[in-house]
Parts: C-alpha cells; sequence; structure tokens
C-alpha cells in the first residue's frame, strides 16, 4: 500500500500572536505547489484561531499539541470541571483536524502515562479528531538495550481496545526521547528498525490492512539535511518537526524531501 507523507510542524510553547502570522504567512506560498504530500502545523492552543483563518484556501491543516480527556462514570468528559483543559470536542471545533498526543516533553514534564492517552485517544475517536500519537525510548532506555520493550509497552498501552478502522486513520510519530531537540538524529537504519516494529505489532493488535494503512512519522531533530534519506525508508511516512518546523524556509524544505 502507498502511503501518502505527511508532515507537520509541533510548535511548542513558542510564537506570540505575530510571529504565528509571521510564520504561517512565509510558509503558505512556499508549500502552495505541492500537492502529494499532507501538511499540518500545531501551534499553541492561543494562536489556534489565527492560524486557522491564515490557512483559509490553503491545503495545510490544523492540528493542536494536546487535548485533556477522562473518563467518568463509563463516559468521556468533553467538557466540565477541569479548570485549564481543552477537550477533543473543543479543538474539533476550533477548526483542528489533528492533535498530537503523548509528546515526550508531555510524558516527561506533565505526568501524561499510556493509559492517560488512550483515554484521549477515544475522545478524539469520539469527534472525529484525528491524534498523532507520540512514542519513543530515553537514551538510557536505548542504551540498554530496552527500546524494543519500551515501544512495545507504550504501544500496547496507548492503543488498548481501540476500533481499528479509527487506528487506521491515525497517526504514529516514532520519537527518540534523545533525539528531539537535541541535533542528534536518529540514522535511517535505527529509525527504520523501529517503525518496522510498529507496524508489525499494529499487524498483531489490529490486522495487516489496518497496518499497513496506518502512517508512522519519524521526529527527533529532522531537518532538510536529513529529510530525504529518512524519509526513503519504507516505513517512515513522514515527520514531526520540531525546531526546524519555526523556521518557514527549513519546514518548506522538509515538506519538499517527502515530495
Ligand atoms: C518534537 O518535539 O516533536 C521534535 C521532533 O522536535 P525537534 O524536531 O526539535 O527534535
Amino acid at each position: 500500500m502507498s502511503r501518502r507523507k505527511f508532515i507537520a510542524g509541533n510548535w511548542k510553547q513558542n510564537n506570540l500572536l505575530a510571529e504565528s502570522a509571521d510564520l504561517v504567512n512565509e510558509l503558505l506560498p512556499l508549500v502552495q505547489n505541492i500537492k502529494s504530500v499532507d501538511i499540518a502545523v500545531c501551534p499553541p492552543f492561543t494562536s489556534l484561531a489565527l492560524v486557522k483563518d491564515r490557512l483559509r484556501g490553503s491545503a495545510v491543516m490544523l492540528g493542536a499539541q494536546n487535548a485533556y480527556a477522562v473518563e467518568a462514570g463509563g463516559k468521556l468528559v468533553q467538557s466540565g470541571a477541569y479548570t485549564g483543559e481543552v477537550s477533543p470536542a473543543m479543538l474539533k471545533d476550533a477548526g483542528c483536524e489533528w492533535v498530537i498526543l503523548g509528546h515526550s516533553e508531555r510524558r516527561q514534564y506533565f505526568g501524561e502515562t499510556d493509559a492517560k492517552v488512550n483515554a484521549k485517544i477515544r475522545a478524539c475517536y469520539e469527534v472525529g479528531l484525528k491524534p498523532i500519537i507520540c512514542v519513543g525510548e530515553t537514551l538510557e532506555e536505548r542504551d540498554s538495550n530496552r527500546t524494543a520493550a519500551v515501544i512495545d509497552t507504550q504501544m500496547r498501552g496507548c492503543f488498548a481496545n481501540l476500533p481499528a478502522a479509527k487506528v487506521a486513520e491515525s497517526v504514529i510519530a516514532y520519537e527518540p526521547v534523545w533525539a528531539i531537540g537535541t541535533g542528534r538524529t536518529a540514522t535511517p537504519a535505527q529509525a527504520q528498525e523501529v517503525h518496522a516494529q510498529i507496524r508489525k505489532l499494529l499487524s498483531e493488535l489490529f490486522g495487516a490492512q489496518t497496518a499497513a494503512a496506518v502512517r508512522i512519522q519519524y521526529g527527533g531533530s529532522m531537518k532538510p539535511e536529513n529529510a530525504k534519506e529518512l524519509l526513503a525508508q519504507p516505513d517512515i511516512d513522514g515527520g514531526l518537526i520540531g525546531g526546524a518546523a519555526l523556521k518557514a524556509k527549513s519546514f518548506a524544505d522538509i515538506i519538499s524531501a517527502a515530495v
């Protein structure tokens, strides 16, 4: 099965409104003729409405970087007394098609667990918001040969009891924690090995057809210089881009590498 490449930019906690406007205004003309790659930008919550407005008429999609969901009384809660939180229903309403879930920074600083990610995914499915689900090992885990076991645990936890049809439309980002924001990128072979493992596990959990449909992005210091080689791997279907997504030219060059 041929999967359409998907490049998403994770702006993290960056960009005031004027900076968000400048970035998207600079990006759009650079990518307007690229029709064969899916593109999304994921600004902070405060810039979603503005960026949505700027994206009107373009194929670039909007994503958020987190959503809140909890199960109460057997139901997934999309509104209520959860001060400071934003639900998948709200993100969908704000024009988002995508949301990043389980990013390693959220796991590290905000207590995100696989079980929490699983509830968030189910709440996204409920309202038609598509998740980009992040998994990845730390340096210590890689150095002690635990990468495969860590990925297996994260995948089984995040994907427990999900419907295959929805999983097929979801995206997974393999992001080795040691490569995020460090300038140190996984080699294409290292990344491909884990991507293949993820696809094999998806096949076991949801069947071969679903596994073949799911797009698996690589994330971790992807930049114009290394994008082409990574994207040439058979199981690498795109990229989740942090630092390089904050510069329109770099982000556009990565997208061009996916054509
Ligand atoms: C990320 O945080 O999702 C990421 C991949 O960051 P960077 O590209 O800066 O390593």
